[in-house]
Order: C-alpha cells, then structure tokens, then sequence
C-alpha cells in the first residue's frame, strides 16, 4: 500500500474541488482590531481589515481582559498542570463556573477546553445517561453536536430546520415512556437565523423531552445581560442544558455547559472529555471572568454590535449585492459556487486587503457557497465603505450574482 499517495489523492480531490483551504498568518493588533498585520510566506507583510473573526466584540483586546491575563499568569504560571480531577483545578475555574451559572441563572456550570468539547461530552454522555434515549436533532446542528450525538451511540431522529410541525411529528411518533433529548441551536451561524425556542420549549413540555440548546453564537450578544436568545426570550428556565463558549462574544477560549445541579454534577462524574484532559490555563480563566463580566455589565456593546450588523446589510443591499437574510449580527452574501467563492476572497485579501474566509462545503451545502461577514462594534463606516467598494470590484470582475 502506498501510503503517501492515499493522502496526497486526498488533498487532491480537495483542491479539484476548489475547496482547498490556505491559512492566512495574521498578526492581530492589540488595539487596533479589526486591523491586523499579514505575514507572506516570502516574508514580507501587508495590512488587512479582518471581517471574518469570530470574536464579535473584540473583547480579545480588551485593555482589562489583558491585564487579568498577565496577572493571574505573573501569579500563578500558566498551564494549568493538570485535569480537573488532578491537580488542575484553581478557585479561578470554580469562580469561572460560578460566573456562568449565574449568567444563565442555572444552578450550575462546567468548564469544556472548548465548545466542541462541551458539545461533544456533554451530548454522548447526558444521552448514555437515560436508557434507550433517543435524540432529536435539528437538520442545521454545528458539527460539534452532531458528534456528541454520534458518541452516544442512541437513536436519533432529525427534524428538518427550524420545522415545528416536522418536530412535533417525529416526537409524537416516539414512544411516550422513551428518555428524549431535543437538540438544537439559538443563532445558526452560517445563515445568521434564529430557532423558534418558545415553540421548542413547549412541543418538549408537551412530550416530556429535555432540551440541549447551543447558545454558541448568542453568548454575551443578545438579552440585557448577555445571557443569550434564551435570556431575550425569557425561556433560559425551561432549558435543560444551555452551552456555550468563551471564545466568541467573549474573546478567549473554552467551553461550558450550565443546568441543574444534578445535571452538571452528573456530567462532571463520567464525561471523557470533561475527566481526561488537561484543564483551561488560570491565565485564561482569569481573562474570561473579566470579559464576561465587563460584556455582562455593558448592554452598550451589544447595542452598537447590532447597528454595525444592520448598517453594513443596508450597505450591501443599497450597492445591489446579494446578502442573504439574516436577523442577527451574521452577514452572510450568496456566491453559489466553491471555485468563485475562493477567486472572490483571494482577491479581496491580495488585492484590497480585505480578509474574509471562503465557506465552502461541508460547513454549508454545495451550491450555496457564500462569504460570511461578522462585522463588530470596531467596523467604522470608513473600514465598511472600502468593504463594499472592494466587494461591488469583485462582484463585477467575476461576473457573480448580484442580489435578485
Ligand atoms: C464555534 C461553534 C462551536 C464550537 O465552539 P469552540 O469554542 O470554537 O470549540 C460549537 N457550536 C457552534 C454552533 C459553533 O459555531
């Protein structure tokens, strides 16, 4: 067997797809987001104008955040030299999950290194928890969920996006007495679409299932507080288990799940991904208290998020480009096809300076490739005016679709 040549086929058939990815190397500037230094395999560098970062509010940067970080690392190290079980364990962490709990008004909380984690342990084990669970999922679920579901080894069903006769169906087709877990999201982030939660709250009142709600990409952006779709909603009670990250509205890294003091305590005692790996830096934990706590206490952020968000989609749509409908803060602009949608975001990043990520299959289907624009509170009208200079150029010089 020639090994080499199974992997090199691989890479093959990706780039023959026009899918290819090549990282961009930035070098972030500390206080001066969304502006970032690129560094060129030759050596050289060039400024760019990043619209693609995750980090929603540029709490990255923020001056305070920075300086909880070196403190806490001047005082206590930095790796956090241990699991949870194992010595990894600081009051920082527990303070942390304290912070959490309360922003979701659960009992209780706990720390994943990462969303994905959070998902992925929290799905397989809660579900391997109930005998014969089945889980209900919706079409659009992140990757992350999608593998917690299959780790659990249940039954799953899945009901198409966001389609409540489809979810009342499935749940009504399933044995009255059998453990259910509903499994969805808050923001759908590749379509900047938001889940009919009421409606989900009620349909597993009415079939007796616990809800598994990702609040990924809602964290520190929406309700009063920052608590999510969930807290604007008014119905962060009625979920079972709401997760989360650190590392978007918030800046940093990390994952949690919050609920009930028996749900998180049971997750704690038997999840691999929770028992087997080493813990979160205290440097780390220490900026995330700061963030969320400065995020949670400043509704101003949130305020000018969205009016950033809403400006640009206006801009994009007065300049005829075709930006699909979204009622949050994700921008997202249709080009249809992989091979175009890499040309367009090679040249606004080689050309204009303008650095935002091709989404190409398998993150969203064939033939809806798009550009995802995530503007924050830092996009001035000066950065969106060159944006969409930059953008209507390459609309033209590549003959895409305009909006119809
Ligand atoms: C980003 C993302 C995650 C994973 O979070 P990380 O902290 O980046 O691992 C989970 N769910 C959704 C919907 C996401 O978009």
């Amino acid at each position: 067997m020639n090994y080499e040549k199974v992997f090199q086929d691989a890479v093959d058939k990706v780039k023959g797809e026009g899918r290819y990815r090549v990282f961009a190397h930035l070098e972030r500037q500390a206080g001066n987001f969304p502006h970032a230094t690129r560094h060129h395999p030759d050596g050289t560098t060039s400024d760019v104008v990043v619209w693609c970062s995750n980090d929603y509010l540029g709490q990255g940067q923020n001056q305070d955040v920075l300086a909880a970080l070196s403190e806490a690392g001047a005082r206590m190290g930095v790796g956090s030299g241990g699991t949870r079980n194992i010595a990894g364990t600081t009051y920082l962490h527990a303070e942390l999950e304290k912070e959490l709990a309360d922003l979701h008004g659960k009992e209780a909380a706990l720390l994943f290194t990462s969303g994905y984690v959070s998902n992925d342990a929290a799905i397989s084990t809660i579900a391997q928890l109930m005998p014969d669970c089945i889980i209900v999922s919706d079409a659009l679920n992140h990757a992350s969920m999608i593998a917690g579901i299959r780790h659990s080894g249940c039954a799953k069903k899945i009901y198409r996006h966001n389609d409540m006769a489809h979810l009342e169906e499935i749940l009504k087709s399933l044995p009255k007495a059998a453990p259910k877990l509903i499994a969805f999201e808050s923001v759908y982030s590749m379509d900047g679409d938001i889940s009919p939660m009421k409606q989900i709250c009620d349909l597993a009142d009415k079939y007796g299932a616990m809800t598994y709600l990702d609040e990924v990409h809602a964290v520190g952006l929406y309700g009063e507080n920052g608590g999510g779709i969930s807290e604007r909603e008014g119905v962060a009670d009625r979920i079972t288990v709401i997760e989360g990250t650190l590392a978007k509205a918030f800046g940093l890294m990390g994952g949690y799940i919050a609920g009930s003091e028996a749900m998180v305590d049971a997750v704690r005692c038997a999840a691999p991904g929770f028992i087997f790996t080493t813990t979160l830096p205290p440097p780390l934990v220490a900026g995330a208290i700061t963030s969320i706590r400065h995020v949670r206490a400043t509704n101003e952020l949130r305020v000018q998020h969205q009016e950033r968000a809403q400006r640009l989609k206006d801009l994009l749509t007065a300049a005829g480009l075709p930006v699909m409908p979204s009622v949050t803060h994700i921008v997202p602009l249709m080009v249809g096809d992989a091979v175009r949608c890499k040309q367009a975001t090679d040249m606004l990043l080689d050309e204009y300076g303008v650095y935002i990520q091709p989404i190409n299959y398998p993150t969203v289907p064939v033939g809806t490739e798009r550009l995802r624009i995530t503007p924050s509170p830092f996009h001035d009208d000066d950065v969106m005016d060159e944006l969409v200079t930059a953008l209507k150029d390459v609309w033209m010089r590549l003959q895409l679709q305009n909006a119809a």
